[in-house]
């Protein structure tokens, strides 16, 4: 196990779910640190792709009714590659198995797994021969309702419950395009052998945003705040650049600039997070990798002590989505775009001959007008159908006029942008880039050298000595910085030197101490995670110093004479 991976569940950010009966590959708890470290960062993404964003934020089921899945694509295409141990009955996700056994990348086709494992002869761990390679769907099922019930699955994304809800959100936003919908929640993926602890897991959170574009308008009017941004680009033949995003969208590199923008909002949320920029890159999807809806997809990519992995995806979905939902469930799912001026277009129109209509059909005569009307042209005989019965219309029924109309605007199905972030992966690799080795008086320290804001407990108020006016003094304090709405807890356990360490380990950026001055003068110390330094200051004015602190990244010496512990 890795140093980090050590430290994480002794201190309490995470851990292997079911534990007790052995644990299960693809589930974590989050402990008290990790719950409270995943949830800023829930925060943070929400102040970015909610609240300065064209966006709003919805909730809705884990759980699907199966037509959803099916018109997705998700029920067919939602698979992985599998082989098959023909001894033990092992089964492996064989792009990874390849990778792992030979070093090899192998295209996550049934093709060209079959020629690798025959070529390499790979065999299962126990010595075991694969069966054939076969396509494994990724979902969970589940049967709603008792009895037979009705064929549901857990959704293996949150974007499912914006799509179909489609409708309602564009009447909520009056049908302006361009407008954004988010939803942050648990995604599900039964993955095949999932091997790579807190990377892949099987149950996760994801935070989407699917943002519903004119179809030729990929643009984005605050692109300007990002376009100067350098970025590291693989594109998806493998070349590198460092370049401006700008440059990068003049260039061809990345499609438009509505991609672009987001891969500039991306980065600048993943650094203020406390991702380390020099193990950051994005890297375009290559034309066989790419999910079954998209047409071009960027990955923020980072390195950790698992190589480079994938902790957002941002997708040009196209209408893929609302087209298929709106073939399957027949309902309307696109948008009236008007024009800035209206246009006058010359069009045939049919236009139905009721008196003649009216003796022949009697009832059904209006019905089978209404259904004329909406032919773009006809000729001869026509047939209409009405409340499934075909009926054949002679040619002298209707006449077939040119009519010249203005037009206001046009129906269209708007595309989608998606920018898609797992928060487990993006917490997990925050981690990793924050955590440090330093020296601190000849010895080695770990630190957790998360941002202040960041950090699941702020402040830790130490009594030097386990005293009981010390304790008590200690825990007054605490009560007033939590009033505050600061994250503190109070430690009275071990040496002063000991305390220090256990919060520099998990981050936290400030113990305030209560030594014996305190009860002479009304002071307390502040001693800073990074450096280590101390200032001291008045305990009334404690409130506000520490408050700037985690707010801002200043130094402890704007705020007193700095000390040495
Ligand atoms: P995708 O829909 O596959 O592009 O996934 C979007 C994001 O969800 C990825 O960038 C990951 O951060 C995250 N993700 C996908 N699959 C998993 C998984 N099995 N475990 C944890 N996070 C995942």
């Amino acid at each position: 196990m890795s140093q980090i991976m050590e430290m994480l569940i002794r201190r309490g950010f995470l851990w292997q779910s079911f534990e007790i009966y052995g644990g299960l590959a693809g589930f974590i708890d989050y402990g008290p640190l990790g719950n409270g470290l995943r949830r800023k960062v829930e925060d943070l993404w929400r102040k970015y792709f909610v609240i300065n964003e064209r966006s709003v934020e919805i909730d809705s089921p884990t759980v699907g009714i199966e037509d959803v899945f099916i018109a997705s694509g998700h029920a067919e295409g939602f698979t992985d590659v599998a082989i098959e141990c023909s001894e033990c009955g092992r089964v492996f996700r064989a792009d990874h198995y390849v990778k792992e056994k030979l070093n090899l990348e192998v295209d996550p086709t049934i093709e060209a797994v079959k020629s690798v494992v025959s070529e390499f002869d790979l065999r299962c761990e126990c010595g075991g021969k694969f069966k054939k390679p076969e396509h494994i769907n990724l979902m969970f099922e589940t049967k709603i309702g008792p009895g037979r019930g009705k064929k549901g699955y857990l959704r293996p994304e949150t974007a499912q419950g914006i799509f179909i809800a489609f409708k309602r959100l564009s009447d909520y936003f009056r049908h302006k395009l361009p407008f954004g919908v988010a939803q942050i929640g648990r995604a599900y993926r039964n993955e095949i052998s999932p091997r790579q602890g807190v990377i892949r897991l099987r149950e996760f959170n994801q935070a989407e945003l699917e943002f519903f574009c004119h179809p030729g308008e990929k643009k984005h009017p605050d692109f300007y705040k990002y376009a100067g941004d350098v970025v590291t680009l693989v594109d998806k033949f493998d070349k590198e650049h460092r370049i401006s995003l700008r440059e990068a969208v003049e260039k061809g590199i990345i499609a438009h600039e509505l991609l672009a923008y987001f891969i500039g909002k991306t980065r600048r949320f993943l650094l203020e997070a406390g991702i380390d920029e020099k193990r950051l890159r994005f890297r375009q999807h290559k034309d066989d990798e790419r999910a079954h809806y998209a047409v071009d997809c960027w990955d923020a990519e980072v390195e950790l002590s698992y190589g480079w992995i994938e902790i957002v995806g941002i997708a040009d979905r196209t209408d893929y989505d609302l087209s298929r939902h709106a073939k399957y469930s027949k309902e309307d799912l696109s948008v009236f775009v008007p024009f800035d001026e209206p246009v006058k277009i010359k069009r045939q129109k049919v236009i139905p001959n009721i008196s003649k209509l009216g003796p022949v059909f009697r009832d059904k005569a209006r019905r089978i007008a209404e259904e004329l009307e909406k032919l773009e042209n006809a000729e001869g005989d026509v047939l209409v159908v009405i409340d499934g019965e075909e009926i054949r219309v002679p040619a002298d029924f209707y006449e077939v006029r040119e009519v010249e109309e203005e037009i206001h605007g046009e129906k269209v199905t708007p595309h989608v942008i998606e920018p898609s972030f797992g928060l487990d992966r993006i917490t997990y690799a925050i981690l990793e880039h924050c955590y440090d080795t330093d020296y601190v008086d000849g010895e080695e320290r770990k630190v957790l050298r998360l941002k202040r804001w960041l950090a699941p407990v702020q402040v830790a108020v130490l009594p030097l000595l386990s005293r009981d006016n010390f304790v008590r003094e200690a825990e007054r304090i605490a009560d007033v910085l939590k009033e505050s709405g600061i994250f503190t807890e109070v430690d009275t356990t071990g040496s002063i030197g000991r305390r220090y360490r256990r919060y520099d380990e998990i981050g936290t950026p400030f113990c305030v101490t209560v030594d014996h001055q305190t009860f002479e003068d009304g002071t307390v110390t502040i001693r800073d995670r990074d450096s280590t330094a101390q200032i001291r200051v008045e305990k009334s004015g404690l409130v506000k110093v520490l408050k700037e602190l985690l707010a801002t990244e200043k130094d402890l010496k704007e705020f007193g004479e700095i000390f040495k512990s």
